[in-house]
């Protein structure tokens, strides 16, 4: 087995419920998808970034490792595109005493179980209809896929919690439905609900994204709006 990583490097998590926590970020190389913003589009082709074998893979990640880093984070592309090697190298990583993390469009359910036993973290993203991600006709079936993998996070007792991306056509009963498929799917066990507003060209007005928390917040009154913080900062 071999693992097609893009990039290696420590930040600051800009993202989600962790976000400002010393971070070391393991970029897969590898995603299908097409989300209108995606931000590596230089992740995306199969081929990118560096083929490593697993030995080098797990020992470029140790020694990456700084002091005060909080967790791994398993991010791409999407990662789940490597599932097997990503199982690998983060069951490492956890046996090396570090907690790891995985940020996925959780598209495959086979695939998400596999890595699972080796996450202490996972955040779920779920695509909005606006977003581009899935093939046409597809939309429904892969949503359905993410909360399959919701699902078996928080059953497994792992912290799970939820991401939705949302732009300027975004609307508020896509939102809507996908927090009620959430709430079915985990019940109150979600250690959050995370609204990202896009960022740049795309993003919602203002009065848009308050609707689209007002749509979550009926459902689930700890859903909080996050924007991504390290495009504040400069930072990778
Ligand atoms: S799933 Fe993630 S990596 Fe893939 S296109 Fe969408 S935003 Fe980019």
């Amino acid at each position: 087995m071999k693992a097609r990583i893009t990039e290696v490097f420590t930040s600051v998590e800009g993202e989600g419920i962790l976000c400002g926590t010393k971070t070391l970020f393991v970029r897969m190389a590898g995603c299908p998808f097409g989300c209108t913003y995606c931000d590596t589009p230089g992740s995306l082709p199969a081929g990118s970034g560096t083929e490593y074998g697993m030995d080098e893979a797990a020992g470029l990640i140790s020694s990456s490792i700084e002091e005060g880093t909080y967790k791994v984070n398993f991010t791409g592309g999407d990662p789940l595109v490597q599932h097997e090697a990503v199982a690998l190298l983060a069951r490492g990583v956890q046996e090396g005493g570090t907690r790891t993390y995985l940020e996925s469009s959780c598209f495959d359910q086979a695939r998400f179980r596999h890595v699972l036993p080796h996450i202490d973290i996972a955040k779920i993203e779920f695509k909005t209809r606006d977003s581009g991600f899935a093939p046409p006709g597809r939309h429904d079936a892969m949503t359905a896929e993410a909360a399959g993998c919701l699902r078996a996070a928080v059953a497994s007792g792992r912290t799970t919690y939820v991401k939705v991306v949302v732009g300027a056509g975004t609307s508020e009963d896509d939102v809507a439905g996908i927090a009620d498929l959430v709430l079915t799917a985990a019940g109150r066990d979600l250690a959050g609900f995370v609204i990202q507003p896009v960022h740049g060209e795309g993003a919602p007005p203002m009065d848009l994204l308050m609707r689209l928390h007002g749509a979550v917040h009926s459902r689930y009154p700890g859903v909080r709006v996050i924007p991504q913080m390290h495009k504040m900062l400069g930072a990778p």
